[in-house]
Formats: C-alpha cells, structure tokens, sequence
C-alpha cells in the first residue's frame, strides 16, 4: 500500500485492515465503526470534552429529532441546510401532521430551550456542549470519515452578554480546539472563511484546514460568532442590570470526530499503515517475544516479567502470545500504529534487558529492563514531537505561493494548496474556482499577513492574503 502513489485506495484499505471502520454498511454514507476506530473516537472524545468541561463548559444531550417550525426560524440558516436534511414524515402507516427532520446540527433543537431557560445576567454565560451524530444529506460523493451523511461531532453552543464576551470565547473555542489539534500532532491552517462561504446564520466563521495527501484539505473544527441572529430569531432574551431585556449574543463550535480521526490517519501513517498518537492510542504499548529453541519457557516467563512492569506503570500495554511469528506480529502491530514496540529476545533475556521498537522511524534501541517505564515514557514523548514536526514540514513544503493564475493553476492541479492575493470581490473568487478548481478558504486569524502584490485575478489592490485549495 502506497499513500502517496494511490491515496484513497490506501486510506480505504487501512480503514479495513486496521479495523477502523467497515463501509460496507447497506446504506450510501453510513458506516460502521469497528474496535479500534471505536477506541481511538472513544479516547479523542475523552480528551475533548474533559478539556470543554475544564474550561466550563457543560454536557447535555439533546433529542435527534427537530421540529420543521423551529427548524425554519432563522432563514438564513434554513436556506444553508434545506437541501441536505433528511425528514422525519411517517409513523407506522399514517403520515403524520407535523414533519420532523434528523438534526444537520443543533441550533434549532437546542435555542427554544435556551429561550426557557435564560432569563436574567445571572444566567449568562451559558456554554453547554454535547458528543453526538448529525445527519446530512451530502449529494456530493461520500468517502468513508471525510464525508458521511451520518457523522459524529462533539458541538458546543454558548450565550453571552454582550459582543466583546462572545469575541473572547470564540478565542477560547480556537485555543481548546487548537491545543486538542497540537496534542494529536496535526498541521493545519485556521483561517477566517470569506463571507460567501460562513456557516449559515452566522456573523463569521472560522475554520480549521488540515492537510491532506491528496491536497483536498480537510475541515476538522469550525467556531463561529452567531451575533444576535439566532437569539432574535429564537426570542433568546435576559435582563440585564440595569432592568433592560437585551437579546444574548452566541457562539458555537463543533469538533469532527470522524474527520479528526481522519486526519490522525491521514497525515501521521505511512506505507505500513497507521501511525497514532500516543495520547489516543487504545495500546500504546506492545511487548512480542521472540522464542528461541530450547528457552521457549525462559522467555516466555521474562516477557510475562517485562509486561507485567510496564502495565504497573500505567502503560496500555499489550503482549503477543499468539503463534504468529515475530515477523509477522512486527507487521501486525505496525498497521495498528501501536506506538511502542518490545521486543523479547535470547539476547534480552540473557542481559536482562528489553529492546525497544518506536513507530515513527522503526528505530530500535537497547535498554535494562529497570529502565524500560522510563524509556518508553522518553519515547512517547518523542513520538508526539516527531509527528507534530514531521505534519508541520509536510504543511509547510505543500503550501505553494502563487502569484499569478497560471501558478494558482499549477498548484492545485499538483494537489497543493496554493497561497494567493486577493481584492475580497466575489467575482474574482469565482474565477479562481472556474480556472483553478480550488475554492478560497479564507485568511489566516493566528498570523498576520499582509499582501505583497495586487489581487491574482483582475490586478486591483489586494485585500487578503488567502489560501486556495480543493476540499472535502
Ligand atoms: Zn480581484
């Protein structure tokens, strides 16, 4: 398997062998999500929500079901997400009176409760979010975690006082999400989306582009200011101190799961499958003895020894006592992307010592076996840096500055992503799209950058520096 020569079909096989995820469920963009895909979704929720809870946010669960007259109360959110719900119509034989549909997302099921439950300044903030699966119809070709029409995310909404709150946890939503993105050493860009292309009923929205071998980037977490849109259209009002009934200002954000363990996939395996983080992995740890004729007994005992002590140290640990051979359990582990490999040799049983395996390189050293917890510590911890630094050069070595069309061309027809000057005219946004086959996905928010020449397309002044990619 080759991920640079045939991506998709190297990503769709990973997913079978590795046991992530099984497409061949009897519904068009649903799939199963098989033991290790489980664990791996289980440990980024984990990781997520203790993170949203830390910094005050709390969960609930809201119904999958949404009414049509709530649904259609903010009309530019409709018009977003009319075409690709999946409606709720019968029940048993009888249709029924009021049509429900699967929720897209959760502002329409969860804001008339907000309107309940928010009545004063001392009910503010309120930053609630829930780990759950949305619905969409995505007429677009789906792929196995890219693109579902089931998908799971962990969303979070918020209500504040007054703009300058809802600003500052929008800062808070792009530091959590970016710290989570870190800690699973992914590269990406944050950047502001332009307006044509903001999420439905928001003021703004920002997003995160991770890259992606075959130079459609992949949108893993979005935030967005909602303003008063919603909160007018919902009645979302509470009374301030002054006795005045102000409207709430709201955010919200959401977190793709499927496309985050996308990305994990994607951008940190290679050639002999997955390579995880240590973090998320469901072992991180897996010790393989190596029988040798006539201290089958002996060896087998001292890797008991040497597993047992890892496991005591807190370590997800695994040992391979199956017949395989120990070539066979080295390309096993491999395609699981276990982080951490022991060995157990005649050579380690005689020295009393193990021989460690890491992931990312497959380099071997040799250390006593009283040491082991704190080597496979000093590699976890190295695996997390190799893959950040390794994700980031691959970032930055895909990331083409194109100064004019026929760059902007070549660049996407590369499968890069290209950097671009543009004047902020949708015209000329189209053009890039009709020439390039890339769309602009926006400017960054965490670096300023000023244009250095005038827009690619007409040749007026710049406005922004944008980045322009094809995309999922
Ligand atoms: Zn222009």
């Amino acid at each position: 398997m080759k991920k640079y020569e045939s991506f998709s079909k190297w990503f769709d096989e990973l997913l079978l062998n590795a046991e992530i995820m099984d497409n061949r469920y009897p519904i068009k963009g649903f799939a199963v999500y098989k033991e290790w895909g489980a664990k791996i979704v289980r440990k980024i929720i984990e990781m997520l929500e203790r993170r949203l809870e830390e910094t005050g946010h709390i969960p609930m669960l809201f119904p999958v079901a949404i009414s049509e007259e709530m649904f259609k109360k903010e009309a530019e959110h409709i018009k977003g997400f009319t075409s690709e719900v999946f409606w709720i119509t019968h029940a048993g034989g009888r249709k029924l009176k009021k049509r429900m549909l699967l929720r897209p997302t959760s502002e329409t099921a969860m804001y008339p409760m907000f309107s309940q439950w928010i009545r004063s300044h001392a009910d503010l903030p309120l930053k609630i979010f829930q780990s759950v699966s949305v619905y969409r119809y995505e007429t677009k070709a789906t792929r196995p975690l890219f693109r579902m029409r089931e998908f799971l995310w962990n969303e979070a909404h918020t209500a504040h006082r007054s703009w300058e709150e809802a600003e500052e946890q929008v800062k808070q939503a792009i530091e959590i999400y970016d710290e989570i993105f870190k800690k699973l050493g992914l590269s990406y860009y944050i950047l502001r989306r332009p307006d044509f292309d903001k999420f439905a009923g928001a003021a703004y929205s920002i997003a995160f582009d991770a890259w992606n071998p075959d130079g459609r980037v992949n949108q893993i977490g979005t935030v967005h200011n909602l303003g008063e849109n919603f909160s007018r259209a919902f009645k979302i009002t509470y009374e301030d101190i002054d006795g005045v009934q102000r409207h709430v200002i709201q955010t919200c954000y959401g977190f793709g799961i499927s496309r985050v363990l996308a990305a994990i996939i994607a951008q940190h395996g290679d050639d002999h499958g997955l390579v995880l983080p240590p973090e998320i992995a469901p072992v991180q740890v897996v010790v393989i003895p190596i029988p040798y004729k006539g201290l089958e007994d002996d060896i087998e005992k001292y890797s008991r020894s040497v597993y047992e002590k890892i496991v005591s140290a807190g370590f997800r640990t695994w040992i391979d006592e199956t017949d395989r051979t120990p070539g066979e359990k080295y390309y096993y582990w491999e395609m699981f992307g276990v982080p951490v490999r022991i060995e157990v040799g005649p050579k380690d049983l005689k020295e009393n010592k193990v021989t460690i395996c890491e992931r990312v390189n497959l380099e071997r050293r040799t250390v006593p076996l009283e040491e082991t917890p704190k080597a496979i510590m000093e590699e976890l911890g190295k695996i997390d840096k190799k893959l950040r630094e390794k994700s980031l050069s691959t970032l930055r070595e895909m990331t083409i500055n194109a100064e004019d069309t026929e760059a902007l061309k070549e660049t996407i027809k590369s499968k890069k992503i290209a950097r671009i000057c543009w004047c902020g005219k949708i015209e000329c946004a189209e053009r890039i799209r009709e020439e390039s086959g890339g769309e602009i996905r926006g400017y960054r928010v965490n670096v300023e950058e000023k244009p250095e020449y005038k827009c690619i397309i007409c040749g007026r002044k710049a406005e922004k520096v944008v980045y322009v990619a094809k995309a999922y």
